[in-house]
């Protein structure tokens, strides 16, 4: 026994000699999760739809690490199963995947538009489960990986005017469940971040409205907003040798959000 605790040290949390590919990693949350696991130790291999990801590229080079960019709207099938691939082509494998990538679109339930939710629902559910399944091979390969999936406070609570966001939300932490049950004997460990309100383009129109900012943070037991640097430890660990007993596990960063 205390020849296993003996074992364990900070090098548990170092993402040396990895590869992680991160989408929607220009700007915001995605941009935060990948400078995080370079600063940990971690090549990247960054997915961008718009390909504006000069500052993502400034940022991982101040860490040393190596960084390959990759251009894809996830909304596109085709392109979505090439990820995996460009990316064993440029680094010969795949250890870490953060599905970051997501849109929201608000609009009442009762006009909600046809076209607003299959575009919702393509990218931040069946573009996950797609190069998750095609980064799983890969991982099954090796017998070890960690997938990494962005869910939501909408995945526990229903929200307002957006009801494809919640329901792709709440499928994300089921998928991130049905994912961690049949890879965990695989050595690889699938589990999710559930990001509190954090200050990123995707939260602007909310923050502008005046009664809805007052509202949202009179909720927040840590009485701000949160900046996507707050969200960096948990990515690192959840990539990392600290976490691999957990599995399917959905982790709030929320500043006490969902404990109110
Ligand atoms: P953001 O700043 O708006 O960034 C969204 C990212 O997703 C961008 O990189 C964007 O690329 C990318 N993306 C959107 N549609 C895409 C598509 N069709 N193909 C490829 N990439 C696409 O928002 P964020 O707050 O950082 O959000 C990141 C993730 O965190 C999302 O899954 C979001 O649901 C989740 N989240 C955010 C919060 C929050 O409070 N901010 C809370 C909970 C969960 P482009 O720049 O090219 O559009």
């Amino acid at each position: 026994m205390t020849k296993q605790l003996d074992l364990f040290s900070l090098d548990y949390f170092s993402l040396k000699g990895k590869t992680a590919i991160v989408t929607g990693a220009n700007k915001g949350l995605g941009q935060a999760y990948a400078v995080a696991l370079a600063k940990a130790g971690a090549d990247l291999f960054v997915v961008s739809r718009s390909g504006d990801w000069e500052e993502t590229r400034t940022l991982i080079a101040g860490t040393g690490q190596r960084a390959e960019f990759f251009q894809a709207d996830l909304s596109d099938r085709q392109a979505v199963k090439k990820i995996a691939a460009e990316c064993l082509k440029a680094y010969g494998r795949i250890d870490i995947l953060v599905n970051n990538a997501g849109t929201i679109l608000r609009s009442p339930i009762l006009s909600y538009k046809e076209e607003d939710w299959d575009k919702v629902m393509e990218v931040n559910l069946h573009s996950l489960y797609l190069l998750s399944q095609e980064a799983a091979k890969v991982m099954v390969e090796q017998q070890s990986g960690k997938i990494i999936n962005i869910a939501s406070m909408l995945s526990f609570q229903g929200g307002k005017f957006v009801p494809p966001y919640t329901a792709s939300k709440h499928a994300v932490a089921g998928l991130t469940k049905a994912f961690a049950n049949e890879l965990a004997e695989q050595n690889i460990q699938v589990n999710a971040i559930a990001p509190g309100y954090i200050v990123t383009d995707n939260t602007a129109a909310i923050r502008a409205d005046e009664k809805r900012n007052t509202e949202i943070l009179s909720r927040i037991p840590a009485g701000r907003w949160a900046d996507p640097s707050d969200l960096m430890g948990a990515v690192v660990f959840l990539a990392s040798k600290a976490s691999d007993y957990m599995n399917g596990h959905i982790l709030a960063v929320d500043g006490g959000w969902l404990a109110r």
